[in-house]
Formats: structure tokens, C-alpha cells, sequence
């Protein structure tokens, strides 16, 4: 029953702002959901936990956009929210629309995976920076979009040693001397792939706590590893950051986390939790009101930004703007909500945990073979 409600609050609200949905239709995660016969395998005690996530989540629709994708969860549809992509064969990653989200901070990215750009005065920040393709299919095109110069790039701050966030680094540290931050070298021998080859002069090691200082903005990386190294022993890469953002001239906070997805085995997924556990820590202490996914699809952040562009675009344009729609930035979601976002992320792993102990896979659909 809550589900159905729970739709039809999430297109009332889109039909009360007014907009097109258009945005929805594009959104990748939205594309490749799993169809079919449903019949999840969750015992009483799984689903009492998925519950307790979808709780969390209430009737926000951003926050049950991440809760029903990182619990892998069913959407008004009855149908499973999965990762985009994992579906498809020869799928590539296209841009999406550049805008503005902060009066600092532009999206660049595409619909699967950031560029996000942070001015901070004295130059030019970049989180993540798509795959390998990407440094000119997506990047600099939407970066040249919003008047932007991607000589102005001094780092890049990666969340994680994959392909679709590690994979444009070297077009910038190669064109445009920028230094890439991440909480371990991985200048490689020639078993690593192109995308790995940053040396050690061009990279900034950040860990628990460290600070990167540009112009007006310091961030604070926190390491977040999400499974192992191959050794079984030593945890693996991931940085989080708080980054500081401006809305109208007021300060505010962006937490984003680095290692959304869950992997590997029940071992990776404790250590994902302790990771998670740690950055609770740093967000109880610094008090972000503004979570966001390098991963747009993850929180709905297309949406969002669609939002922003149609407001703005009421505001140049057309006289009858919903002042009250447009009055605040979408991505604020304030501290209480921004903690809830990372215990969604937190207790989806528990739900996945029991799943993987349980011998069934990460959808609830099949046994483990
Ligand atoms: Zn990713």
C-alpha cells in the first residue's frame, strides 16, 4: 500500500511543479529497469529491513529514488530499480544537459556519471571525470557550453579507481597540467589500463580528515573503501568529500559519497558499512545540508536540474513562474535529510548483506548459483 502511495505522491509532486517529465523518461535508471514477474525470495526478516530503508527514505521522492536503487528495491511499478546499463550490451554513455546548480557549482557530465565543476575563484575543481571517452564526447563540450575553460582545471577530485570516474583524468593532466587527488597512487606498470598511468608529481594523496584548499574553497576528503584489494587484507579505494557551495551568496554544504554501489562479497559489504559508519562521523561534525551523487541517476539529480534550467528559464522568459516552486534550489535538502540519505545508503547494505547470506542475488529474484 505505501508503495502505491508512495508513487503517486512522486508524480503528484512532478505534476504539481508543473514541469515536463521529460527528464524522467531520460533518466538511465529509469530506462533499464528490470521487467517482468517479480517474485522476490526476501524471508520476513529481510523485507522487515527493507522496510526500515524505505521508512527512511518517507515519502521524499529524491531520497526513495536512492533508496530504490541502492536496496534494489521496487519501484510503483513493481518493478526492480537497478543500476543503468547493467542490462545493456554495447551501451556508451551520452551527455546530459550542462546547468548551473550552485552559483559555484555546474554539472558537465553525463546522464550515467559526472563532471561536476567547483569555481572557486582562484580557479577550477572538477569531481570525477566520466570514462575515458568522455574528456571530449561529454566534458569539454558542456564545459564550453557554460563558458567555461577547461585550462582552468588545477584538480580533479576522484571518488574511485573505476573506469567511468577515473577514465578522462589523463586527457586533463596531459592538456592542461591538472593534478589529480585520490587516497592512493596508482601510477601503474603496463598492466594497468591508459586511464592509470598518472604519476606520482601529478597526483594530490589525500586520507581521513585531509584538506584541499583552492581560492575560497576548502573540501574534506574522507577515504570511504567499499570492498578489498585483491590480497583479501587491505581495504581499497574511495574518497568522499564536503564540498563547500554557494546559493544566492548563503553558504552551504555538499557531502558527496564516493562509493555508492555495492559490491563483492559479505566481507566487502561489513567494510563498506564501517566506511559509511566513519563518514557518519565526519557528517554529524560538518553538518552538510546538500547530498548529491557523482551519479546522476542515483538521486534523481537530472530531475533536479531540470528544475533549475526551468526555473531559470521562467525567470527570463515567462511572466507566470511559480515564484514559491522556484524560491528554493532543489538540491537543499537540509541536514536531517542529508544524514537520511547516507542511513538509507547504510541500511540498504544490511539489506543486501542478508540477502547475499541468505543465498539469494541482489535483486531478490533469483538464488545464487
Ligand atoms: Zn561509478
Amino acid at each position: 500500500m505505501k508503495k502505491k502511495t508512495l508513487g503517486l505522491l512522486a508524480v503528484s509532486l512532478c505534476l504539481s511543479w508543473g514541469f515536463s517529465m521529460s527528464a524522467v523518461a531520460q533518466d538511465p535508471a529509469k530506462i533499464w529497469l528490470r521487467q517482468g514477474p517479480n517474485k522476490l525470495l526476501d524471508s520476513d526478516a529481510i523485507m522487515a529491513k527493507m522496510d526500515m530503508a524505505r521508512d527512511l527514505a518517507g515519502y521524499d521522492y529524491y531520497l526513495s529514488t536512492l533508496q530504490r536503487l541502492q536496496c534494489q528495491d521496487i519501484d510503483e511499478t513493481y518493478t526492480i530499480v537497478q543500476t543503468p546499463g547493467v542490462n545493456m550490451g554495447a551501451w556508451k554513455e551520452v551527455p546530459a544537459e550542462p546547468t548551473q546548480v550552485f552559483d559555484n557549482v555546474y554539472y558537465v557530465g553525463g546522464m550515467e556519471v559526472g563532471g561536476w565543476i567547483i569555481d572557486t575563484g582562484e580557479g577550477l575543481i572538477m569531481l570525477d571525470s566520466s570514462y575515458e571517452y568522455g574528456a571530449t564526447t561529454i566534458l569539454e563540450p558542456n564545459i564550453a557550453a557554460l563558458g567555461l575553460n577547461p585550462a582552468d582545471i588545477k584538480y580533479i577530485l576522484v571518488t574511485h579507481a573505476g573506469p567511468d570516474h577515473f577514465g578522462a583524468v589523463m586527457h586533463f593532466v596531459d592538456n592542461y597540467g591538472t593534478k589529480v587527488v585520490f587516497n592512493r597512487q596508482l601510477a601503474g606498470g603496463p598492466a594497468n589500463p591508459p586511464w592509470l598511468q598518472v604519476v606520482p608529481e601529478d597526483m594530490v594523496i589525500m586520507g581521513d580528515g585531509d584538506k584541499l584548499t583552492l581560492g575560497n574553497t576548502t573540501i574534506t576528503a574522507v577515504h570511504t573503501p567499499r570492498s578489498y584489494n585483491a590480497d583479501g587484507i587491505t581495504p581499497g579505494d574511495g574518497l568522499s568529500y564536503f564540498i563547500p557551495v554557494k546559493i544566492n551568496g548563503k553558504r552551504h554544504l555538499w557531502a558527496t559519497y564516493g562509493n555508492t554501489g555495492l559490491v563483492g562479497t559479505v566481507a566487502d559489504k561489513v567494510l563498506y558499512r564501517e566506511s559509511m559508519a566513519k563518514w557518519l562521523k565526519y557528517v554529524d561534525a560538518l553538518k552538510p545540508d546538500i547530498a548529491i551523487s557523482s551519479h546522476p541517476f542515483v538521486d534523481a539529480s537530472l530531475d533536479r536540474m531540470e528544475i533549475i534550467r526551468e526555473c531559470n528559464d521562467r525567470r527570463g522568459q515567462h511572466k507566470g513562474w511559480n515564484k514559491q516552486e522556484c524560491s528554493r534550489n532543489p538540491f537543499v535538502i537540509g541536514r536531517k535529510a542529508a544524514r537520511r540519505y547516507f542511513e538509507i545508503m547504510d541500511q540498504c547494505a544490511v539489506v543486501q548483506t542478508m540477502r547475499q547470506e541468505a543465498g539469494i542475488n541482489s535483486t531478490g529474484l533469483e538464488e545464487l548459483p
